[in-house]
């Protein structure tokens, strides 16, 4: 039996609480569609306030009654067979998540493969979670233990669901918390069947639990419930503000990580060729839904011409289609209301005077005939940072070519936006690229790179992309708190009121 069939109750797609695949407490449900063709592909419970108050319960209780408790190499046994499970189960988690999301299979399988090494990452982090030991001040010991925050609720989105739902239960399950995730509503299916995977590995009931629904009702009732000592939050700008303000009401510990408006710049010695390159990459793949996209490709005007004419050669030769035909680079974007908004980007871009210098339209031949939610690689030239198209954030295959005269001109158009979270200096000078680097306001930096990441570099936005950082070991920081102990040493302790 199939991943999928594995986890349906009544062929509905269910939620995961307290280790039980269930149904919505009013047996609501949502239609979920396949982004490469339009049609519906599932039928999934749509949970809401109630659904929440029983995950909710559900992770407390597992946290106060053994979780917290649970030794550290236990949890970390736990942890790294996952690991082995996801290994085990690549391929049919790819392919899932091609069809959830629309992302190539190239791509997914890539990620599937990446998800792994995070779970073994985490399995060491949490047998190194230590306190410190503090220098003496006087006539006693001072010690510091890391512990749990306790019930973390997370929201994510639906640009990289498994791995999203990976940055988040890795760190909690280290740090000995519990956790309820919310998936977004577009790409619901592979966290359920993500839900069987964590149920083989042992991990106990009430741990991990999956409330699937929409953000205004089973995202929001997550962030005001009372019992959720922290949220986690993916997602857009604006849905970050508006979370923070209600966890800030309930003083609650927050993550964000946010939108992004990344710029690229290069450098007239740059090395063209793999510029043209890794930047197609960095804003093409996942059909440039993602939040480090480099959206904002800044050229020095010396080299501009020789840029954009391979620039656009890249574009055009990238294959968009099927995302479970390997042979296609890129899938179709994940939604049709994500595409509509890249299709008005475009009509704005022309609008305020660009060039569309590659795609701007859907594809023709194959992939349309699929009847999805299929966008060409575009370039639009002739920008100025000041259009709507490099201010705004457009989670699409649409990268904006702007020129620069010197380094404190590219510096000052890179930092011109108020999104922080990533960009890329190219340049063969290692002068340059480090103090480049060490100038732009951004949460990631790569120089002669764009868009690589790991479970060991931490990852977070400056400015409005977001605060606190994920992966790495610098995660833990906001999935445990500080304890202080003070042992006084003292055999005739002072009486002050002697
Ligand atoms: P979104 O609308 O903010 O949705 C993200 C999640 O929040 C979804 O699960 C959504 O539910 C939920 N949500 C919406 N309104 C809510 C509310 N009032 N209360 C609680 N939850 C709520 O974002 P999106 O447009 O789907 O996702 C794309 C955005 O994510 C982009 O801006 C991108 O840059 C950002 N992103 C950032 C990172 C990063 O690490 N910095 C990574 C990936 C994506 P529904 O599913 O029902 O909408
Ligand atoms: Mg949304």
């Amino acid at each position: 039996m199939g991943l999928l069939d594995r986890v349906l109750v009544n062929g509905t797609v269910p939620m995961f609480i307290n280790g039980e695949f269930v149904l919505a407490a009013d047996g609501a449900t949502f239609e979920s569609r396949e982004p490469a063709n339009g049609k519906t592909c599932a039928t999934v419970a749509e949970g809401g306030p109630e659904d929440v108050e029983r995950a909710v319960a559900a992770a407390r209780n597992a946290f106060e009654t053994t979780w917290r408790d649970t030794l550290a190499v236990n949890r970390a046994r736990l942890l790294l067979r996952i690991g082995q499970l996801v290994d085990e189960n690549k391929e049919e988690l790819a392919q899932l998540e091609s069809r959830d999301n629309g992302k190539s299979i190239r791509e997914t399988r890539a990620e599937v493969d990446s998800i792994a090494r995070f779970y073994e990452f985490y399995a060491g982090v949490a047998q190194n979670l230590t306190g410190q030991t503090l220098p003496p001040t006087g006539a006693h010991f001072n010690y510091t233990l890391r512990e749990p925050v306790g019930v973390v609720g997370a929201i994510i989105p639906w640009n990289s669901p498994l791995m999203m739902i990976t940055w988040k239960v890795c760190p909690a399950l280290a740090g000995g918390n519990t956790i309820v995730i919310k998936p977004a509503e577009d790409t619901p299916v592979t966290a359920t069947v993500f839900a069987s995977i964590l149920a083989e590995a042992g991990v106990p009931n009430g741990v991990v639990n999956f409330v699937q629904g929409f953000g205004g009702r089973a995202g929001s009732a997550l962030v005001d419930h009372p019992d959720v000592d922290k949220i986690a939050f993916t997602g857009s700008t604006d849905t970050g503000k508006l979370i923070a303000e209600k966890a800030a009401r309930g003083l609650k510990l927050v993550t964000f990580e946010l939108g992004g408006k990344s710029p690229s710049i290069i450098f007239p010695d740059a090395n063209i060729d793999n510029a043209v390159r890794r930047i197609a990459y960095g804003i093409f793949s996942a059909g440039g839904q993602s939040c480090i996209a480099a959206s904002r490709v800044l050229v020095h005007a010396d080299i501009k011409e020789e840029f954009l004419e391979k620039f656009a050669a890249k574009a055009n030769q990238i294959r968009v289609g099927n995302p479970l035909d390997d042979t296609n680079h890129v899938g179709s974007q994940t939604s049709e209301r994500q595409l509509d908004k890249i299709k008005s980007y475009v009509e704005i871009a022309e609008k305020e005077g660009a060039l569309v210098a590659a795609g701007g339209s859907r594809p023709t031949g194959m992939a349309d005939e699929l009847g999805g939610y299929f966008f060409s690689p575009t370039i639009l030239a002739n920008v100025k940072n000041s259009m709507r198209v490099a201010q705004e954030e457009i989670f699409g295959p649409v990268t904006a070519v702007i020129d620069f005269t010197d380094e404190d001109d590219a510096v000052r158009i890179a930092n011109d936006t108020v999104f922080g979270l990533a960009a890329s200096v190219w340049t063969e000078n290692i002068r340059v690229g480090h103090r480049v680097a060490g100038r732009i306001n951004a949460g990631t930096v790569w120089i002669n790179n764009h868009r690589s990441m790991n479970w060991v570099t931490p990852f977070g936005g400056y400015k409005q992309s977001g605060y606190g950082r994920e992966n790495g070991v610098h995660v833990m920081d906001h999935y445990t708190q500080n304890k202080s102990v003070w042992v006084d040493l003292a055999d005739d302790a002072v009486d002050w009121f002697g």
